[in-house]
């Protein structure tokens, strides 16, 4: 049987392009979320277009002039102990923001915030305030945290109401506060080996 050479080049129309190692490159990949470093993948001879395939997920992204184009990592972290009806969301949340789309980000963060205070025991149908307050006085918000959750609260409603369009810096802080509190909530009992009892 022939073995096939793992390096190849070809020509393309300008440039010639090599496939297999090439230029070693770290980068977080945006699909799987992982931070890898990798040879293995397509370049132009120039080196300025590359394409890379992530060891851990075997997906491939783009890099042009030394940046990465595209897929861009996935925004916020990455949380393993959320419930089913939650999880969605915020991996939504950090979709949209992965894709520029921060004002829809921010209005759903506000959605969130109602869905986890229903998901703990809040009643339904409520509107957004109530919610908040219910949180509050659930000790669901740490002591010092009221005024991050109520940056969540103000940037969606700003959003809701006046169709203010959210830049990039303020998505980001309410990404940052929506995995906070998620991480309070769902992410350290989650990490126990065995549940919380509630007293
Ligand atoms: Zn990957």
């Amino acid at each position: 049987m022939t073995k096939t050479p793992w390096i190849a080049t070809a020509l393309g129309n300008n440039n010639s392009y090599a496939i297999g190692f090439i230029q070693e490159q770290n980068f977080t990949c945006g699909y799987c979320g992982r931070d890898i470093g990798t040879k293995i993948g397509i370049q132009t001879q120039d080196t300025v277009q590359r394409i890379y395939i992530c060891p851990m997920c075997n997906r491939a992204t783009y890099f042009e002039s030394g940046h990465v184009f595209c897929p861009l990592p996935r925004p916020g972290e990455t949380l393993v102990y959320l419930p089913d009806n939650i999880r969605p969301v915020y991996e939504e949340i950090r979709s949209a923001m992965q894709a520029g789309a921060f004002t829809s980000a921010v209005l759903l963060a506000r959605t969130l915030l109602s869905h986890i205070a229903v998901t703990e025991g809040a009643p339904e149908n409520k509107p957004f305030n109530f919610y908040v307050e219910w949180l509050d006085q659930n000790n669901h918000i740490p002591p010092k945290g009221k005024h991050w959750v109520s940056v969540i609260k103000n940037k969606g409603n700003d959003a809701a109401h006046d169709l203010e369009m959210i830049d990039s810096k303020t998505a980001n802080l309410v990404l940052v506060f929506v995995a906070h509190l998620l991480r309070n909530i769902y992410e350290m009992s989650g990490m126990l080996p065995v549940p919380p009892v509630t007293p």
